[in-house]
């Protein structure tokens, strides 16, 4: 008996048989952009290998209006099919099977040519939509219909047809967006007219033995969406006009409440989708911050849905069915939902990654192969650059120990799960440890590494991190003065008012610390409340009229930096809204532009520019330090000075602007050329 009998079951689609219930979402990585075909046939064929049931490519356009940006991958021409081609070949070899999600993105494109259903600009996009006529609508459709018969001609086992998350067929779904008062708009039953002539026209290319996802906003969470009738007789609809199965979708893009975030509770959207069970007949998959065998299992054992989503926990790790299957979920990279290399990098135009495994979308070019020569490795320090190289290297047959002077693994990681809302770094940690003990590296804890105890090994990694920044502010030796190690790792004692100097990452993460009584990240009723979510059934889209209610904060902060720049502004492009949004919930005070003058009994002295002027006291019992970091390169320097050769990684290599995103892929990457 298999400790995931829901998640590993079969699903019978009558024409053809998926192996379990676990689908891995569509995700836009920008592979197939690269025009390296074998590369992404490798990726896909890789997650087919980890035993995943079915897999959604990511959004492919129909037409060139239709693309996300201008150049978007598509089917296009012979070429593409046979480039698709070589994608579904590899998959099917390797086992597994593959749909092809067609993406139109109506408005959301960005592109001066973005159509939809009428001219209302987006508010994440600065196009503004041309109207389509009658002929212009008929074009849509068509295209989508032929791009889902060239995918079956390129040998995908099905298409998804994006219905969901704000773009084009759900702008003709709803009031919010559609104007219209012709046959496709006005009234319900008009509205959907567009996404059911569409099902019914694929279905038609198609064939009958082909899969045909349509993914359907269950909840909009924008203003005039969909009211949960509306999305139970959309849905019975898609089910009569041709679709296989019905995956959800959860809020429009624009949006302003976090759906994918860190801070969004685990499965904290399959309650939406549990609602359409037994009103359809198809399958319907749930979806969103489903990223452990645990949580697929809770989901589909509670009768949320017949199918879970996953999209990212398959690039942190393709093996997350087969792992699962085979008892070693602990083994499992977890996806910690940080966007920081996958949709961070998507929407900077390059190419995804994920922040705890580098291979994603690298698997041609981050190959861990058997190390020719075992070697004798010693890694100092066991943060994150340091425990990824070791295990990386232990993966390759390399004989590794680990030196690090504090008592426990994780290095930063230790501080980040502290913060409310970043509960996930427990799991990376965690998973660090399962990974450590699986590839059998030698953990010295406790232990200061010098010259003399490094001089055995054949290769020696310094990632030895780094240390808080002194910012020489005049009186930061008063005792209400504390750095962001003593209020995140050693539990200090912090005052009612608080002064937090720099606003990066760690700033915002300790102010988050300090104003957060218990995490609501922790209790789904809590999180829907303070971000204003409630039942579609009783509220429209799922949108709480009273909006937003967040608990008072605890303490009363203000947040400063010397730039005179927004606050925030160099936070993750898909979060850092979200740590704002959630400061300014808060109360929190932003300050920028700001001279930290002084700090004395009465508070933090500031003034601001230049000119130095508007002085002003920041009264407050506790000042916390976040000013940045310096790398801490004593043990590299002592080695360099003694003619010793090592590899320095990580914060102990470049401190600016570190993360763990950075600090893992350094040290993936040495430890494969060791
Ligand atoms: P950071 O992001 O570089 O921020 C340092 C802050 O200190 C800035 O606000 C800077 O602003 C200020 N500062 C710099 N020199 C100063 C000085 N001499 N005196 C006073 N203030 C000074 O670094 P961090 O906050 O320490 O974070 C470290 C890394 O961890 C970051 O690169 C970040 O990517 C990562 N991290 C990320 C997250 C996340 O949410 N993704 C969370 C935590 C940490 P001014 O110079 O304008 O004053
Ligand atoms: Fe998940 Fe972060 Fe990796 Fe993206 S980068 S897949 S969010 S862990």
């Amino acid at each position: 008996m298999t400790s995931h009998p829901h998640m590993l079951a079969p699903l019978d689609l009558g024409f053809t048989t998926l192996k379990n219930r676990v689908l891995m979402g569509s995700m836009h990585t920008n592979l197939e952009e690269t025009g390296d075909w074998n590369r992404v046939a490798e990726f896909y064929a890789t997650r087919a290998r980890g035993g995943v049931g079915l897999m959604v490519t990511g959004g492919m356009a129909p037409n060139r209006e239709g693309g996300v940006f201008p150049g978007a991958a598509g089917l296009f021409t012979e070429q593409d099919i046979a480039n698709h081609k070589l994608v579904t070949d590899r998959v099917h070899d390797a086992g597994g099977k593959i749909a092809m999600q067609i993406l139109h993105a109506g408005r959301y494109a960005y592109s001066p040519d973005c159509v939809a259903p009428s001219p209302v600009k987006s508010p994440i996009s600065p196009f503004p939509p041309k109207e389509l006529d009658e002929e212009g609508i008929e074009k849509q459709i068509a295209d989508i219909a032929t791009a889902a018969a060239r995918a079956k001609e390129a040998g995908y086992d099905g298409v998804e047809v994006m219905g969901s998350e704000g773009y084009f067929l759900n702008q003709f779904i709803v009031t919010h967006t559609n104007k219209r008062e012709d046959r496709w708009g006005g009234s319900y039953e008009n509205r959907i007219r567009l996404p059911l002539d569409v099902v019914r026209r694929v279905r038609e290319a198609v064939g009958p033995d082909f899969i045909v996802i349509y993914r359907l906003s269950m909840i909009d969470l924008v203003p005039n969406g969909s009211s949960f009738d509306e999305v139970v007789q959309l849905a019975q609809a898609i089910e009569k006009a041709g679709a296989t199965i019905i995956n959800t979708g959860i809020g429009w893009h624009e949006a302003r409440i976090p759906t994918i975030a860190t801070s969004v509770p685990r499965a904290a959207f399959a309650w939406v989708t549990k609602k359409l069970m037994g009103k359809v007949g198809i399958p319907v998959i749930t979806s969103n911050r489903i990223n452990t065998p645990e949580v697929a299992e809770e989901v589909l054992s509670t009768g949320c849905a017949d199918m879970v989503s996953l999209a990212r926990p398959f690039l942190a790790d393709p093996d997350f069915v087969s792992k699962a299957a085979a008892g070693k979920a602990a083994e499992i990279a977890p996806c910690i939902a940080c966007n920081q290399a996958c949709l961070d990098h998507t929407f900077s135009g390059k190419v995804s990654s994920c922040l705890v495994n580098p291979q994603a979308c690298y698997e041609t070019e981050i190959v861990l192969s058997r190390a020719e020569t075992p070697k004798s490795v010693a890694v100092v320090g066991a943060g994150p650059a340091g425990l990824s190289t070791a295990i990386a290297a232990a993966e390759r047959g390399h004989s590794v120990t680990v030196f690090d002077k504090d008592t426990q693994i994780g290095g930063q990681l230790n501080l980040a799960k502290q913060v409310p809302g970043k509960e996930e770094f427990h799991g990376l940690v965690d998973w660090f440890a399962a990974m450590v003990a699986a590839q059998g590296v030698a953990l010295r804890l406790g232990e200061e590494a010098n010259a003399e105890s490094l001089q055995a090994f054949d290769e020696v990694i310094i990632a030895t991190g780094v240390t808080p920044r002194d910012p020489g502010i005049p009186g930061q030796d008063h005792a209400k003065v504390l750095g962001y190690i003593d209020v995140l790792k050693h539990g200090a004692e912090v005052g009612d008012r608080v002064a937090v100097i720099g606003a990066g990452g760690i700033g915002f993460d300790v102010s988050e610390f300090l104003v957060t009584g218990e995490s609501p990240t922790e209790s789904l009723p809590d999180w829907l409340r303070e971000w204003g979510v409630t039942d579609p059934e009783e509220h429209r889209s799922g949108l709480a009229p009273e909006g937003p209610q967040p608990d008072a904060a605890v303490r009363k902060v203000t947040l400063l930096q010397r730039k005179p720049e927004r606050p925030g502004k160099r936070l993750g492009k898909t979060t850092g809204w979200i740590h704002r949004a959630a400061l300014k919930m808060k109360g929190v005070e932003m300050k920028a532009g700001v001279n930290y003058e002084r700090i004395d009994d009465e508070g933090l002295h500031i003034s601001y520019g230049e000119a130095r002027e508007r002085p002003e006291i920041i009264a407050c019992d506790t000042v916390v330090l976040c000013a940045g970091q310096l790398s801490n390169r004593t043990l590299a320097d002592e080695l360099e000075a003694r003619g010793v050769a090592c590899h320095v990684i990580g914060g102990a290599d470049v401190a600016a602007e570190l993360d763990a995103k950075r600090a893992i892929d350094q040290g993936t990457r040495l430890a494969a050329t060791l």
